[in-house]
């Protein structure tokens, strides 16, 4: 299949001279002097945060490898600074808890009718800035345990092999990604699935993708992530409201001029948080990337970080399909479940005929630029360095035939569901 649909092209190295057989769907370069290895610019990051808390990933990333390496004290812990993070969110929330009093207060007094104007005032400012306890998403698919019994099965075997319990729900999208979160007051747990990435990926690989994820629960991240991410949310609300009135006139010079100082310390708070939290996060994300390993396997986990690393050509890819759609063909004329099938067999087979040149670039252009999948892992190469150079694990969790299939078609609506949606532009 490789080599009916590679096109080979043969080149002199323009540096070194050295003969470069390449295929001229991808980019061609020199892997004796790494000329042209990574000829796209790097995508600058928008928002002061997302660029700190990506910076900060890096940083720790290459100091917790060699941490990691040298094997002592790989457990998750809670040092200062998370203690530190977890004050200062609490004082946030604090504050918010203050304001809803006040506003009580004040409606109680009365003063005529002032207190009440205030104290409305006041309730509503606390209810914006309160926490948010998490929802099942009503815009995507969402698979709970009777839609999906085969999938759950395989999430619970996952759960077992990392010690922890397994999710309640499972929400699809379009993401190149995948994530958990909790809902509810009872914190029930949340695995967000990118059907792309799901679709790329070999049945071991998502053992290692649920691994990963389902790790974040087992070292207890996501509930430490609720205090300080909900703290998080209130600062931004606060930002927001402190933003400076367009085309002000009067008055209004005079309210952005006293807006400045306090939407300063909200954004050094922001970047505070980002930065206290940022040594712990990355160090979870090295754990979840062993744990990943001990259920799927070394060999898996280390195929996943490959995937990862082509994220941004599969996105292109998306993109690419969803334009061609855009411009024309008789869309209507043809089933929805043709067209979602088409997509997904186009990416799949884009995936399976990269070739090893084309990974081992991105690799050495991830190791130059730092290719993350988020804002909050570690560098993807970094990541994959970890696993390789610890001991290699055999899977716990192993797949089998008839329930990959019998996942596939518990998938199947979701799967049509997210290619329209793909297609139409959206993720
Ligand atoms: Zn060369
Ligand atoms: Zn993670």
């Amino acid at each position: 299949m490789t080599s009916a649909i590679a096109q080979e092209a043969v080149q002199p190295c323009p540096e070194c001279g050295t003969e470069i057989r390449g295929d001229s769907r991808f980019t061609v370069w020199c892997a004796a002097c790494d000329w042209n290895v990574d000829p796209g610019e790097p995508q600058p990051h928008p928002g002061r945060l997302e660029r700190a808390e990506r910076a900060l990933a890096r940083r720790h990333g290459e100091q917790l490898l060699a941490e990691m390496l040298s094997g002592h004290d790989a457990r998750p812990r809670r040092d200062a600074s998370a203690v530190a993070a977890t004050a200062l969110a609490l004082t946030v929330h604090g504050i918010t808890l203050a304001f809803a009093a006040g506003g009580v207060w004040c409606l109680v007094a009365g003063w005529g009718g002032v207190g009440i104007v205030a104290g409305l005032v006041l309730l509503a400012l606390a209810w914006m800035l309160a926490p948010r306890v998490g929802r099942l998403p009503d815009d995507l698919t969402v698979l709970l345990r009777g839609d999906a019994p085969e999938l759950f099965t395989l999430a619970d075997e996952v759960a077992e092999a990392v010690g922890t319990r397994s999710v309640d729900a499972i929400a699809v999208d379009g993401s190149i990604n995948a994530a958990v979160t909790t809902y509810g007051l009872r914190g029930r747990r949340l695995l967000m699935l990118g059907m792309p990435l799901w679709e790329v990926l070999t049945p071991e690989e998502r053992i290692a993708l649920l691994g990963h994820e389902l790790a974040h629960y087992a070292n207890g991240d996501t509930r430490n992530g609720l205090v300080v991410g909900t703290a998080i949310r209130t600062l931004s609300v606060w930002h927001h409201i402190l933003q400076p009135l367009p085309h002000p006139t009067g008055l209004e010079i005079i309210v952005n001029a006293l807006y400045v100082l306090p939407r300063l310390l909200i954004g050094g708070l922001l970047v505070l948080l980002v930065r206290l939290t940022s040594r712990a996060g990355t160090r979870a994300e090295y754990l979840a990337d062993r744990l990943a390993a001990r259920t799927a396997s070394t060999q898996a986990a280390v195929g996943l970080m490959d995937r990862l690393l082509i994220t941004d050509s599969l996105d292109l890819r998306l993109r690419t399909e969803a334009n061609r759609a855009a411009l024309g063909g008789p869309r209507s004329t043809r089933k929805a479940t043709d067209r979602a099938d088409e997509l997904w067999g186009t990416l799949t087979t884009y995936t399976a005929t990269i070739p090893e040149h084309e990974y081992e670039r991105q690799r050495r252009a991830g190791a130059r630029r730092g290719h993350q999948v988020d804002t909050t892992h570690p560098p993807t190469h970094l990541r994959r360095a970890c696993l390789l150079a610890g001991r290699p694990e055999t899977a716990a969790v192993v797949p089998q035939a008839h329930r990959t299939e019998l996942i596939a078609t518990e998938l199947a609506a979701a799967r049509t569901e997210v290619a329209r949606r793909l297609l139409r532009g959206g993720l």
